[in-house]
C-alpha cells in the first residue's frame, strides 16, 4: 500500500548528492505537491523550510540563506509569487513545479540573476513513490549549478526528459488541457444524463470500467488545479475549439448515414497511428488483463 512504501523509503532514505547545499525553501510547501517534494528532500538529507501563504511578513528571514527555492503554488498565482523573489542569494537555484512552463520560466529568469530551471513532475501527489515516474525539465540559466538536482530526482527513481518551455506547453495542450477537458465534459454529460452508476458498472466491459475510472478520478481531485490547467494558455482554447469542430463534422457524417466517409476517416486515423495502432492493441490487452485481475479481488 501507499503507506507501506512511504515508510520503507523512510527507513532507507536516499543518497544526498549535494550535502553542502544551504536550506531548501518550498514556497507553497504546505500544498499537495510541495509536501511530496518536502518529504523527498528530507529523506535525502536536505534541510527544508516552507514559505506558506501566511509567512510573507518573514520572507526575508526564511529566504536570506536559501540554497534553492522551489515554487509550488496554484498555477494562476505562480508568476505573481515568483515576482516577489527578487532578493535571493545570487548563487541560489530558483525552480518551480508548475504544470505550465513558459510563463513561470520567463518570470524566474526575470526576477533572479542566478541559476534557474523549470520542472514539471508528470504525476500527482497520490503516487506511492517516484519509481518509473517522469519529470520534465526546462533549462533556464547556469545548468552546471543544478545538475545535482536532476541527478537527485533520478535517484528517487524518476526519469527526466528535457524539453523547451514552448514545446512543453504545446504538448500539454493535447496531453493535459484537451484530455482533462474531454473528461470534464464526459463527466458533466454523465451527471446530466444521470444513469445509475451501479448499473453502468454491472454492464461494463473492463475497458469501459477503465474509461469510467479515468473520468471519475478527475472529480476526486482539485477543481481549481484543473480549471487552471485547462485555461492556462490561449492555444488550449483554440485546440479545444478545433476538437469541437471535428465533433460537429463527425456528427454530420452520422446525420447523413455516411458510412463511406466514416470508413475513409477511420483509415486516415489508422494510417496516422501506423505501427502504433497494433502496438497499442497489444499494450491495452495487457493493461486490461491487469485491471481485470485487480477488480476481481
Ligand atoms: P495546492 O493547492 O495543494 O498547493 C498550493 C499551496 O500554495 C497551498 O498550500 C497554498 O496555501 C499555497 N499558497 C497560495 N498562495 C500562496 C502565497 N501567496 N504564498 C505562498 N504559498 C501560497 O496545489 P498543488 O496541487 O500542490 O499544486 C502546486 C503546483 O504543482 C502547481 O503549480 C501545479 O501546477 C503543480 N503540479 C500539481 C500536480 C498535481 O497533480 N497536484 C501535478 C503536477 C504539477
Amino acid at each position: 500500500t501507499m503507506r507501506e512504501s512511504y515508510s520503507s523509503e523512510n527507513d532507507s532514505g536516499f543518497k544526498c548528492l549535494n550535502p553542502q547545499l544551504r536550506p531548501i525553501v518550498i514556497v507553497g510547501g504546505y500544498g499537495q505537491l510541495g509536501q511530496l517534494f518536502q518529504r523527498m528532500f528530507e529523506l535525502s538529507g536536505y534541510q527544508v523550510r516552507i514559505l506558506g501563504s501566511d509567512d510573507w511578513h518573514r520572507a526575508d528571514e526564511i529566504l536570506h540563506d536559501a540554497g534553492m527555492v522551489v515554487v509550488s503554488v496554484p498555477i494562476h498565482m505562480t508568476e505573481a509569487i515568483i515576482a516577489k523573489l527578487g532578493q535571493l542569494p545570487p548563487d541560489c537555484i530558483l525552480t518551480d513545479l508548475t504544470s505550465v512552463k513558459s510563463g513561470p520560466l520567463q518570470a524566474m529568469l526575470e526576477v533572479h540573476q542566478g541559476p534557474v530551471v523549470g520542472l514539471h513532475p508528470m504525476f500527482g501527489p497520490d503516487i506511492p513513490s517516484l519509481a518509473k515516474q517522469v519529470v520534465v525539465y526546462c533549462d533556464g540559466r547556469q545548468p552546471e549549478s543544478y545538475q545535482w538536482l536532476l541527478e537527485q530526482i533520478q535517484i528517487w527513481g524518476a526519469s527526466l526528459n528535457r524539453i523547451s518551455a514552448i514545446e512543453h506547453d504545446q504538448g500539454m495542450t493535447l496531453i493535459q488541457a484537451l484530455r482533462h477537458f474531454t473528461s470534464f465534459v464526459y463527466g458533466v454529460h454523465l451527471a446530466e444524463e444521470d444513469p445509475k452508476i451501479e448499473q453502468l458498472m454491472s454492464l461494463s466491459s473492463p475497458i469501459y470500467r477503465l474509461e469510467l475510472a479515468m473520468v471519475g478520478r478527475l472529480f476526486a481531485q482539485d477543481a481549481q488545479l484543473y480549471a487552471d490547467i485547462i485555461m492556462s494558455a490561449p492555444q488550449n482554447l483554440a485546440m479545444i475549439k478545433r476538437f469541437h469542430q471535428r465533433f460537429g463534422e463527425a456528427i454530420e457524417m452520422l446525420e447523413h448515414q455516411d458510412k463511406i466517409a466514416f470508413k475513409q476517416a477511420f483509415s486516415q486515423v489508422e494510417h496516422w497511428f501506423g505501427d502504433y495502432a497494433q502496438h497499442f492493441l497489444v499494450e491495452s490487452q495487457g493493461l486490461l488483463r491487469q485491471a481485470n485481475d485487480s477488480t476481481r479481488r
